[in-house]
């Protein structure tokens, strides 16, 4: 406890007042800078609430968060500005947009994700750019319904089911076709959907919600750890991690902890979590200027290439 106390103090904390710049707003100069990074991989821990992760003081639940933390960024006040629910938080963190699109899966976002159009602007193969979910029903964020988009410059899916009839398959094969993936296709944009705590707070198990939180904090530093391991990637790569939605906050309703989807704080509140060579270490970032459709247009600076639609901006606080 006091050596984590002492981790915890030691943080440089940025503050940067809350008007906007204007120059912040889209990758309007997108080649002015060159990055380190090649690479960005987006993990979506699916549905944890922040009081259980960063917003718990003892921050009991995520060791591996806080000791990645000195080579990293973490954004407090977070914010998923949309719906909160699966398919529309996903569809936000990859196009930039926020949308009230159907959450089982039957609607395709209405605007190209950054994979679409990272795709589309360097020819890459799809092999380059890939989604790996525990749900089947992400596999929408492989297409949109925007007329010359729909159909092209389709990234590759491997989302759900477990081959016994759910839908869902469990964290753990998820992450292992994510090493699978990453070995065989070395993919330039790699989104990863990891299902485990929502499924546990959805089913009231209190006791399976918490261990799903300590497993995908673990599942991080493993992803990490992988990273750092393959040639194409180590030094040259970003890991984001952030949230679909949270969760209702804890004390409005009987076993809050089991749904979401409304504007409450504890729906709405999610992490901003990165690590990679061009972004700062050792850094809570605790302005209120940065939400989740943010992260579209700062994979999209990073990767240098022009992102249209997006409604977000580049998240220049983060970056070295
Ligand atoms: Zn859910
Ligand atoms: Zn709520």
């Amino acid at each position: 406890m006091k050596k984590l106390f002492a981790i915890i103090t030691t943080l440089a904390v940025v503050s940067v007042s809350s008007c906007s710049d204007p120059k912040d707003v889209g990758p309007a100069t997108p080649y002015e800078n060159g990055y380190k990074t090649k690479n960005v991989v987006l993990l979506v821990v699916d549905g944890p609430r922040i009081s259980e992760t960063w917003e718990d003081s003892t921050k009991q639940h995520i060791p591996n968060r806080v000791r990645l933390l000195k080579d990293g960024v973490f954004i407090s006040n977070f914010m998923n500005n949309g719906t909160t629910n699966t398919n529309p938080g996903h569809s936000a963190l990859c196009s930039g947009v926020y949308e009230d699109i159907a959450n089982d899966g039957t609607e395709l976002p209405g605007y190209p994700s950054v994979m679409q159009q990272w795709l589309k602007y360097t020819g890459a193969d799809k092999t380059k750019a890939w989604i790996v979910a525990s749900k089947d029903k992400l596999e929408v964020l492989n297409n949109c319904k925007l007329a010359d988009w729909n159909g092209k410059y389709q990234p590759s899916a491997d989302c759900g089911t477990d081959g016994n009839g759910s839908d869902y398959r469990s964290d753990v094969i998820t992450m292992n076709q994510v090493k699978n993936v990453m070995k065989r296709y070395s993919p330039n944009i790699l989104v990863i959907n990891l299902k485990d705590v929502d499924d546990r707070g959805h089913n009231k198990d209190s006791i399976g919600y918490i261990n799903a939180i300590k497993a995908t904090d673990k599942s991080i530093t493993e992803l990490w750890d992988y990273i750092q391991a393959l040639g194409e990637y180590k030094d040259k790569t970003t890991l984001i991690v952030s949230n679909d939605h949270g969760r209702h906050t804890a004390g409005t309703r009987r076993n809050a902890y089991t749904s979401h989807g409304d504007a409450c704080k504890g729906c709405r509140h999610i992490e901003f979590f990165a690590l990679g060579p061009d972004f700062k270490k050792n850094t809570i970032i605790n302005t209120n200027n940065y939400e989740q459709i943010d992260v579209a247009s700062t994979i999209a600076e990073l990767l240098q290439f022009p992102l249209q639609y997006a409604k977000g901006k580049v998240i220049k606080d983060a970056f070295n």
